[in-house]
């Protein structure tokens, strides 16, 4: 017979940076080799989406894209092509709240230099911001933009997006008790094996303090708040990096947003859009939209809930 203590089921937790955050992933597993082989498949996700998708590599994918897709359409891979249609889908729904060419002015922000651009810089650029000029063709899984200058940024669903190819990975392998998440993005596979996961919505404005703490079990959560890249400018204003396409300044009037759902590639897209939208027009969005929750945290610090969330009546 083989010892037991050969056997080694037990939680095993692992943590990269990649995507410029920090990824951490836990899971149940019967063995060690096991976990750390199923563990470095699901974190090289994280390398391959960003050189797929990041805008601040040359080489990647969406770099060749946003250079050549003005002049003719782009072949794009299945990845990329399946997250431009799910952006497509949430800036429809948002009525273009979230806009991933928000990078022809976004781009003129760089955070750890403090910089901003000027008003005429951002007028000038602002006509640039049109979700409805990169025209997608499934057929030919390629993209092609209507405008010069037009730039795409994937900042605000491609985490979703990796974590859900994670995810992928784990269920396969057979993984029935995990957690994945890639900054504010995260999903949980099943439960904490008897107990539900614990989730903390941090509180805005105080690291390492949660506002509120949710218990879950097999959910996508994303949260998008003002406080993960911002610097304060002379004016005393926050400048964050997320962006209304309207105005082409940093949103006002939230905090924080967090979506729950299904899948992290939507929930991640949700997040970014509710707090474009503000806390009234964003809840209305996500009350239309089945399995989807919210709890906005407003610049009083408020906090919102979608319906799905509200305490049933008390009845006496
Ligand atoms: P994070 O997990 O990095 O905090 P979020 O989901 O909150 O990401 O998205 C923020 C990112 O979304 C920004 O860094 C930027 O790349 C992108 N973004 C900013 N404004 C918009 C917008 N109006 N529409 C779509 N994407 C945006
Ligand atoms: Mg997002």
């Amino acid at each position: 017979m083989l010892l037991p203590t050969l056997v080694q089921a037990q939680w095993y937790r692992y943590t990269d940076t990649a995507m410029t955050t920090s990824i951490d992933l836990e899971f149940w597993a019967e063995d060690r080799a096991f976990a750390e082989r199923t563990a470095n498949r699901v974190l090289s996700v994280f390398h391959q989406v960003d050189q797929q998708m990041s805008r601040y590599r040359e080489d990647s994918e969406l770099s060749r894209v946003n250079r050549e897709a003005a002049g003719h359409p782009v072949k794009v891979s299945s990845g990329l092509l399946r997250v431009l249609q799910k952006a497509r889908m949430v800036s429809d729904l948002s009525n273009g709240a979230f806009d991933i060419s928000f990078g022809s002015v976004g781009y003129l922000y760089d955070y750890r230099a403090k910089q901003q651009p000027t008003d005429e810089d951002i007028a000038s650029h602002l006509g640039q911001i049109n979700y409805r000029d990169i025209v997608l063709d499934e057929e030919n899984s390629s993209v092609a933009y209507r405008q010069q200058g037009l730039l795409v940024d994937l900042g605000g669903i491609a985490k979703g997006y990796a974590v859900d190819l994670g995810v992928g990975i784990l269920k396969k392998a057979g993984v029935r008790h995990a957690r994945l998440s890639a900054g504010g993005d995260m999903r949980l596979i099943g439960d904490r094996r008897g107990r539900p996961w614990v989730v903390g919505v941090r509180d805005p404005r105080t690291e390492d303090r949660n506002a509120v703490v949710l218990p879950l079990v097999d959910t996508a959560v994303s949260t998008s708040g003002d406080y993960e890249r911002f610097f304060i400018d002379e004016a005393g204003n926050r400048i964050h990096h997320i962006i209304a396409p309207g105005t082409g300044k940093p949103v006002r009037g939230v905090q924080s947003v967090t979506i729950l759902g299904e899948d992290a590639l939507t929930t991640d897209g949700l997040s970014t859009a509710v707090f474009v939208l503000g806390s009234e027009q964003g809840l209305e969005m996500i009350n239309r939209l089945p399995g989807i929750d919210a709890i906005i945290i407003d610049e009083h610090r408020r906090m919102h809930y979608s319906e799905g969330l509200q305490p049933p009546e008390s009845v006496n």
